[in-house]
Formats: C-alpha cells, structure tokens, sequence
C-alpha cells in the first residue's frame, strides 16, 4: 500500500455512513431467515462498496468502510464476545432511545476469541479503494456500555476492571490492523462523556489500549449520537488539560451541531495536537452550504494552524438518510476548497 500526500486541510469522515434504504428491508429479511450466508455477505459487501462509492464521488480524501458492517455502531460486536447472556432492554416502548437496546451481563469471563473483526472490514477496504483510508475502532470504555454489571459481579469487580480487558483486545486488534497495513486509526470513545469517571482514569486506559501501535492514532470523543440524539453533558472543557496525556496525535471533535462552542478551548489549553474538526451537523437535515463550512474552517483556523487541521462532519453518518450524508459530505468538499484557495492566496 501506498500512501499519498493528503491535501491542505485534508477531508475525512467519523466512520459510519448512512445505511441505504433497500439495506434496512434487506436486514429485515435476514432476521426472518430468509439469507443465506453467502446472500448475508453480499449484502454487507455491496453496502460497503456504496459507501466508498458516495465519499470517493463526493471527493472526500481520506475514506471510512462506512461501517456498514456494524449495526448502531457497537452493537454487533457483541456477537464476538462469549460468556456474555442478554438482559431485557429496559424499555422496548415508544420511540428508541439509549434505555432500548438489548443489554448482557457476564456469566463466565468475557472472551473475543476471534477478534473484533475489524481487520476483515479493512482488508475489503483496502481492497476497494486506491483512496488513503482511515478505521475507526470502538474504544475499551464504550465496548463496555451495553454490559450491566452487578453489585458484587462475581466477574469483575468494576467497569473499569472490565475496560482493561477490552483495552488488550482493542490493542490486539490495533496492531493486527497496523500489520496489514492500516497507518490511520480512530479510537471512538463517547462514553467519556456518558460513564461516570474521571479523565484520568479514562486517559490511562486509553494509552494502554493504544501501547506499541504504529500508525496515526486518532481520539473521538462526542457526546453520543444514538438516533440524532446526544447522551453526555456537551462540553470538552473539564476533560482538559488530563486530555493532552492522552498517546493520540489527532482530537476529533465535534463543532457544528454545538455552533462552534469551545473552539477557543485549542488556544486557551495550547492543545499541540492535530485537529479533526467536527463542521458538519449530521443531526440536523440543515444543509449546509459550501460558504457555512467555509465559516466555520476560518473560524477554527484563529486557533488551529491549518497544517493540523482535518475536516470532518461531528460524528458518523449512520442516522442520517443517504441522500442527505451524500449532500452533506459534498458541501463538506466544496466548503474545504473554497478555503484552500484562500490559503493559497
Ligand atoms: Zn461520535
């Protein structure tokens, strides 16, 4: 593989795009059976090549597999792991929300015996595109959120306890990709802002699970985007200065949905890091326009060099209508260039 030079104030995504109408119906056949397994791959193979397909016509520069093969971002990892039984979802009426999915409790030690399977989805990738790509990967933190654990678990004595396991099988898997050659990777972690802790513990646990990984490693951190809807209390500001220990070269955060809010936050902590800007609402149907994107990219360059600067919308696509992320990421490229132009003088 090679990689090619990126662009001035190079285009991104967060990860997941938006899964195409027939792929929802298609889902609904495979619950009833009506897919076999060959059918099944299909179908994820194609609703990854549609995602390349939509970032490389809307000219993004550095593209994701869409994540189209992980059903509301982390719920499917969960049929890697063993020794996990599923609970009742607290609510199964009215509109879905954080209180809908299905939860698991541990009834033995947790294994992911064969990984998380993110290295099969970068090898498609990677077969599928010439584009320079990036991965995205579930952060030890948030891969514990859908596991309730008991008072006195007879398992692991807290969640933290739980997110150090996760954090070697997260590492394992990070340097699996690394030698495949993936020399991009975003850790996903919203659950900062949602699980009760401190930074520092969350910081810990991250540089552990990013330990002796060789590529450039991106943190994500948002506020939870289930259905649109964030989760955790929209500010970055008490996570710093515990945040610059964090072993990441790259913060993606999240600006537009927030009207900008704590972009000053890079000049007021001396934040050294490369910043993935989050410039496109993916929870509004607003759609912005090529002179919006390009606002809001001059009002982030008063507090980040542009050589650091990477845009990307606040989070991943996967609640947003196709036609809509499609339009969106376009106005993304469009807006980037218009800026670009500017910096060339
Ligand atoms: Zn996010």
């Amino acid at each position: 593989m090679t990689t090619q030079p990126h662009p001035l104030l190079p285009t991104t995504v967060v990860g997941s795009y938006a899964t195409p109408g027939w792929m929802w119906t298609a889902l609904e056949e495979v619950k009833q059976g009506k897919y076999g397994v060959t059918d099944i791959k299909e179908l994820y193979d194609d609703a990854v090549k549609i995602a390349i397909f939509d970032q490389e016509k809307a000219g993004v520069d550095i593209i994701s597999d869409g994540e189209m093969r992980r059903f509301f971002f982390v719920q499917n990892y969960y049929k890697r792991f063993t020794g996990l039984a599923p609970i009742e979802p607290l609510r199964k009426t009215g509109l879905y929300g954080y209180d809908s999915p299905v939860r698991y409790r541990p009834v033995e030690k947790i294994k992911v015996p064969e990984g998380l399977g993110i290295v099969e989805e970068y090898r498609f990738l990677r077969q599928n595109t010439q584009k320079p790509v990036k991965v995205a990967v579930a952060g030890p933190l948030t891969l514990t959120i859908h596991i309730h654990l008991e008072k006195n678990d007879p398992y692991y004595k807290d969640r933290l306890e739980l997110a150090y396991e996760f954090a070697e099988v997260v590492n394992a898997e990070l340097k699996a990709l690394v030698a495949e050659g993936a020399d991009f990777i975003q850790i996903d972690e919203p659950s900062y802002a949602i699980i009760p802790g401190t930074t520092r513990d969350w910081i810990q646990l991250f540089n552990k699970c990013v330990e002796g990984v060789n590529a450039k490693i991106a943190l994500h951190i948002c506020f939870g985007n289930l259905l649109s809807r964030p989760r955790g209390k929209r500010t970055y500001r008490w996570m710093f200065p515990d945040l610059l220990e964090a072993k990441a070269q790259q913060f993606v955060f999240e600006y537009a949905n927030r009207e900008m809010k704590e972009i000053e936050l890079w000049k007021e902590f001396g934040i050294d890091r490369e910043l993935g800007a989050g410039l496109i609402d993916v929870k509004s149907f607003y759609v912005e326009t090529p002179e919006d994107v390009a606002e809001r990219i001059r009002e982030t360059l008063k507090y980040v060099p542009a050589e650091k600067l990477y845009i990307n919308p606040d989070c991943g696509f996967f609640p947003v209508p196709r036609w809509l992320a499609y339009l969106k990421l376009q106005r993304m490229v469009e807006g980037t260039k218009i800026v670009r132009k500017e910096l060339a003088g």
